[in-house]
């Protein structure tokens, strides 16, 4: 099976556990302590159950254990919900099952254990192997720790390795993060996610940034640094493939491709994110309202909403122009005076029936993707 062969069918579990939460971190997460791992997972493998007649059809695709940090967790509580998942939706034969690790903490014992359960893709929250960068993201792990969990990884047989990486830290020099790819590349991983550091509301950062103690780097350094890593790592032979996103040939992550290209996914968890039969929706973000619901046989579900077919266009449009292949040029757009300038100025490419960045585009895919999907509400306005 090809990866574009048919969408996706994927399923992502999510597991909120951290030892501590970095100042600049939105996501649904918590340090609770061990005794409520159990619980939660329990918790997870009742939504699991529930969800199931509702579920993807047929056998997964793609499985993610993401947070969080799930190895925060005993193996064997990862492997109840594992197997659970096999049981109830089976999985594809050569199904992607990945699993998210953070440097710290990172063990031998832990990472062949998860391997012999089935997990064979790990992702590294790498972020930076500059010190002060990790310093300043406030994250506990050193530069050191970080190599020796890569090659903890590497041992314990994982050969579908990930590492994320943050870019535009506040204060940190350029010569660090020319550092961190050095060292990313020289550990040979198959594929590589690099952000941009972004300051979220609500966030320590966010705070910090309103007080004057943080600032962020200026934009033409961001994109500096962006088009740099694009450059460098396409030139050691991996593809770009999305605009955060680097893959050694046949190593795209098939999971986020699914996301990408319209494939069907059930979330469990906490705040987890589901799109099923062109439906989406959304869990409980607090913990205490996703345990009691869940507990007292409620759905968790908080939201849900079904995209009308403008807004379904607009949406596929702002996922496909974020990944090399583009999107489908949408009935009209092309003959827009403003979409005919973003070409004409070389953000916007053509390809037959399909619009894609240009890798000048990509540094401001944000932007672009909000102006175009603005066109083509203008366009189905006018019809
Ligand atoms: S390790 Fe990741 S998920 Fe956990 S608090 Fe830090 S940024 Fe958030």
């Amino acid at each position: 099976m090809t990866q574009a062969a048919r969408p996706n069918r994927g399923l992502y579990v999510h597991l909120p556990f951290c030892p501590q939460v970095c100042p600049y971190c939105s996501f649904a997460v918590t340090t609770a302590r061990p005794r409520l791992h159990r619980r939660y997972i329990a918790a997870l493998g009742a939504e699991l159950s529930a969800r199931r007649p509702a579920g993807p059809e047929g056998p997964l695709d793609t499985v993610y254990f993401g947070g969080g940090t799930p190895t925060l967790l005993e193996p064997a509580l990862l492997a109840q919900v594992l197997e659970q998942a096999r049981d109830l939706f089976g999985f594809a034969p050569g199904a992607e099952i990945t699993v998210e690790a953070n440097p710290e903490g990172a063990d031998a014992a832990r990472f062949t254990a998860l391997r012999a359960l089935g997990f064979n893709r790990l992702s590294l929250g790498i972020q930076s192997f500059a010190d002060q960068s990790l310093r300043l993201l406030g994250r506990r792990h050193t530069g050191a720790q970080a190599e020796s969990a890569i090659a903890l990884a590497r041992s314990a047989g994982f050969d579908n390795l990930n590492l994320d990486l943050i870019f535009a830290v506040p204060g940190a020099s350029a010569e660090d993060w020319g550092h961190t790819l050095d060292r990313a590349l020289a550990h040979g991983p198959e594929h590589l996610s690099t952000y941009a550091l972004t300051i979220e509301a609500e966030t320590p950062f966010a705070k910090r940034e309103r007080q004057g103690q943080l600032v962020p780097p200026a934009e033409e350094e961001q994109a500096g640094a962006y088009e740099g890593a694009v450059s460098r790592l396409q030139a050691a032979g991996f593809e770009h493939y999305e605009v955060s996103n680097f893959a050694r040939p046949g190593r795209r992550s098939r999971h986020n491709w699914g996301y990408w290209h319209g494939g069907e996914y059930l979330g469990v968890g906490l705040a987890a994110h589901s799109f099923l039969g062109g439906r989406r929706s959304w869990n409980q973000r607090r913990m205490r309202d996703y345990l009691s619901t869940v507990e007292a046989g409620i759905s968790p579900e908080a939201g849900g909403e079904v995209l009308d077919p403008v807004a379904a266009r607009g949406e596929a449009l702002w996922l496909g122009l974020r990944t090399s292949e583009g999107a489908l040029l949408p009935p009209g757009l092309a003959q827009r005076e403003r979409f005919r300038a973003l070409v004409a100025a070389g953000y916007l490419e053509l390809r037959g029936a399909r619009v894609g960045l240009t890798r000048r585009g990509f540094v401001l895919a944000d932007a672009l993707s909000v102006e175009l999907m603005e066109l083509v509400e203008g366009v189905e306005l006018q019809r």
